[in-house]
C-alpha cells in the first residue's frame, strides 16, 4: 500500500481538499465553501476525520500573503489579505492539532510549482517558475531544486510594468499599487476594463492584445531575473489556450534575440506551457508539500 498525503488547496472561493499518493492515486476529494475561518476549517478537519484514511502528512497551499517564517509567533498564518474575516488566521496549528500529523504550509503557488516539478510540465527540471493568472495573479518558483523563499515569499503578481496611458487609459485595480501586472492583467480586471466576462471575449478582441503584451512583459522580467528553464502559466485567463502562441511570440519579440538559447528561439513552444496537473495542480501541490514534510520529520 502506497503512504497516502493529505492535500488542501486553500483559495478565496474554496478549500480544495484530498487525500493522494499522487495523480495517479487519489482516494478522496473534496470541495469546502470558503465562508468563515472557523466555519471553513471545521469542515476540512471533520471530512478527513470521516474519510477513514491515515495520512502520513498534510500540506496546506493557502492564497496569501502568509508568515512562513518557521521561528515567528504568527507562522502558518494568513496575514494581510483583503479578504473579509481571513485577516490574521492561522491555518497550520488548528489543523495540525486536530489531524495529529506533520503539516508543511506554502503559498498556493509555490504549491502548484513544486507539483509540477513532481508530476507535471517541470519534471526533470531543477530552475521554473509557475505562473497563474485568474481571479489573482501568482508565482511560484524552484530554483535549483528548492522553493524560492526569502525575506517572505515571492509576490510575483505585483511587479510594476510599462503601462501606456495612451493605449491603455484604464488605471489599474490593484487596491496598494493600482497599475501593477495584477491591477492591469487579472481576471477580475478584464472584466472591469471591458464590462464583460472576459471568457465570452473573442479571440480578436483588443483585450487580448493588452493582455498578451502585459503577460510577455512580466515573463521577460522573470526570465532576466531568474533564467528559469521552462514556465508555467495557469490560471482561469490562461483558459484561453489561443493566448500561448501570442505569448510566446510577444517574449521572443522583447527580448529581441538578447538570450541565446534554444529554448527561447525554436523551443519555445516547451518552454511557455499550460500546467499538465490542470484544474489540480493546486490541489496536487500541497500534497507534494505534504510529500516534503513527510520526508524531513
Ligand atoms: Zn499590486
Amino acid at each position: 500500500m502506497a503512504d497516502l498525503y493529505g492535500g488542501v488547496e486553500a483559495g478565496g472561493t474554496k478549500f480544495n481538499c484530498i487525500i493522494a499518493s499522487g495523480p495517479q492515486d487519489i482516494r478522496a476529494e473534496a470541495r469546502i465553501p470558503t465562508t468563515t475561518p472557523a466555519e471553513t476549517l471545521t469542515q476540512v478537519i471533520r471530512w478527513f476525520g470521516a474519510s477513514g484514511l491515515p495520512i502520513r502528512a498534510l500540506g496546506i497551499a493557502s492564497f496569501g500573503p502568509l508568515d512562513l517564517r518557521r521561528d515567528s509567533p504568527t507562522y502558518g498564518y494568513i496575514t494581510t489579505t483583503p479578504k473579509p474575516g481571513w485577516r490574521n488566521t492561522a491555518l497550520v496549528k488548528p489543523l495540525q492539532d486536530a489531524l495529529g500529523v506533520p503539516v508543511a504550509f506554502d503559498t498556493d503557488v509555490n504549491g502548484a510549482a513544486l507539483g509540477e516539478g513532481v508530476w507535471g510540465a517541470a519534471r526533470g527540471l531543477h530552475t521554473f517558475l509557475y505562473l497563474t493568472i485568474g481571479t489573482g495573479i501568482g508565482g511560484g518558483a524552484v530554483v535549483n531544486g528548492q522553493l524560492l523563499h526569502g525575506l517572505t515569499h515571492p509576490e510575483m503578481g505585483h511587479i510594476r510594468l510599462p503601462h501606456d496611458l495612451q493605449a491603455d487609459p484604464y488605471p489599474g485595480a490593484c487596491p496598494f499599487h493600482g497599475d501593477c501586472f495584477e491591477g492591469l492583467a487579472s481576471g477580475p480586471t478584464l472584466w472591469a476594463r471591458w464590462q464583460q466576462d472576459p471568457a465570452t471575449l473573442p479571440p480578436d478582441h483588443p483585450a487580448w492584445r493588452l493582455e498578451v503584451r502585459y503577460i510577455a512583459l512580466a515573463l521577460v522580467n522573470y526570465i532576466c531575473v531568474l533564467s528559469p528553464q521552462r514556465i508555467i502559466l495557469g490560471g482561469g485567463v490562461m483558459d484561453s489556450h489561443f493566448l500561448f502562441p501570442r505569448i510566446r511570440a510577444e517574449v521572443q519579440q522583447l527580448l529581441n534575440g538578447y538570450i541565446a538559447h534554444e529554448a527561447l528561439g525554436a523551443g519555445i513552444d516547451r518552454y511557455i506551457v499550460p500546467p499538465e496537473l490542470g484544474a489540480r495542480a493546486g490541489v496536487l501541490g500541497a500534497v507534494a508539500l505534504a510529500m516534503q514534510a513527510a520526508q524531513a520529520s
